[in-house]
């Protein structure tokens, strides 16, 4: 078994029933078991500013796939999803990102492990800390909590917990 972390995000509504079918559908994959998941962040948009608030969460599972044949199912969810990719770092129905795949470093043209970007992102480490604190970054050799302490205030405030109001 291979111990992965998957990063899930979506800005486009109903976001929250994105997330939870992009979990359904991962699951629904024999060879994927998701052993814990952080709970939802709502954070604001990094990099291409002019859209929509985000949901961000991010899970650990075991699974039987190596990296390409995960990330295939990756994108094929997405793309169930309706994801289309117009603009970079644009809005998206879900967004599935492989952060850390056991302590691999894996440099591919289609796959990078650990997640090239995901050491400057609070919307990633923040719910990523959640669950895997003292998870270490086989590419820096430090902690994700270590990592989380280096960015700035700012960035982690714009990374709040969110809960569902509509049903309540
Ligand atoms: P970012 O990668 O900065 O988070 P993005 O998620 O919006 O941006 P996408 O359009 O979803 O980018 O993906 C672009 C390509 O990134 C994918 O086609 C995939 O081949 C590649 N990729 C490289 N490393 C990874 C990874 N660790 N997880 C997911 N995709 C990856
Ligand atoms: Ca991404
Ligand atoms: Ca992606």
């Amino acid at each position: 078994m291979n111990k992965v972390y998957l990063a899930l995000g979506t800005n486009i509504e109903p976001r929250d029933v994105h997330l939870s079918e992009a979990l359904n559908l991962l699951e629904a994959n024999e060879a994927i078991v998701i052993e814990k998941r952080s709970s939802i962040y709502e954070t604001a948009p990094v990099g291409y500013l002019d859209q929509a608030e985000f949901l961000n969460m991010v899970i650990k599972v075991q699974t039987l796939l190596d990296p390409l044949a995960l990330l295939d199912l990756c994108q094929e969810i997405e793309n169930k999803l309706g994801r289309k990719r117009e603009i970079r770092f644009g809005p998206r129905t879900i967004d599935l990102d492989i952060l850390l795949y056991n302590q691999e470093n894996i440099k591919e043209d289609r796959l990078m492990i650990p997640h090239p970007r995901m050491n400057e992102r609070a919307f990633v480490l923040v719910p990523l800390a959640e669950i895997a604190a003292d998870e270490v970054m086989p590419n820096v050799d430090r902690t994700v909590k270590d990592c989380l302490t280096e960015l700035p205030a700012e960035a982690i405030e714009t990374v709040i917990k969110w809960t569902n109001n509509h049903t309540a």
